[in-house]
């Protein structure tokens, strides 16, 4: 079994669509084992994205995830973090497969709906990072 970290990010939960996101979440095979909806401060939105720091999106990108609240959570599966990336699409969501989660719901490149780790070591830090053991309760 793994584990990854999924956020749903403030333009669902502003639409009111975190239970459809999570239909598909389940309906893929994850399991959601620790969740909570908290408003992220911009000091944490800066650290949990440092390695974009260099990047053009960035501001914008911490103005955007805490500009409403998120869903945090751990999922876990077989192959989690590989799965839940490719249920969630591309970044773009103009060119994501049909069926994901950000062609079905994302509106733009960064109103994009859902994040979620991109490899063990970041699926640790970002678990690390939101969640004590005591909050991941199977
Ligand atoms: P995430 O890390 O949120 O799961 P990702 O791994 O698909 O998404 P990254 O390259 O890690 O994409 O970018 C992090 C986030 O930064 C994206 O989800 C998106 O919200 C935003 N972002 C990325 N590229 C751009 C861009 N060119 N313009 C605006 N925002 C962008
Ligand atoms: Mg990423």
């Amino acid at each position: 079994m793994e584990r990854t970290l999924s956020i749903i990010k403030p333009d669902a939960t502003t639409r009111n669509i975190t239970g459809k996101v999570n239909s598909m979440i389940e309906d893929a095979g994850l399991r959601i084992i620790a969740q909570k909806r908290i408003r992220l401060t911009p000091l944490q939105a800066e650290e949990f994205y440092a390695e974009h720091k260099d990047k053009a999106f960035f501001t914008s990108l911490v103005d955007f995830m805490t500009s409403a609240p998120v869903v945090v959570q751990v999922l876990e599966a077989d192959d989690a973090i590989a799965l839940y990336r490719k249920i969630m699409g591309t970044t773009n969501p103009a060119v994501a497969e049909e069926g994901t989660i950000r062609k079905t719901f994302a509106l733009s490149i960064d109103k994009n709906t859902v994040h979620g780790s991109d490899s063990p070591e970041s699926a640790k830090r970002e678990i690390d990072f939101f969640f004590s053991g005591t909050e991941i309760v199977g």
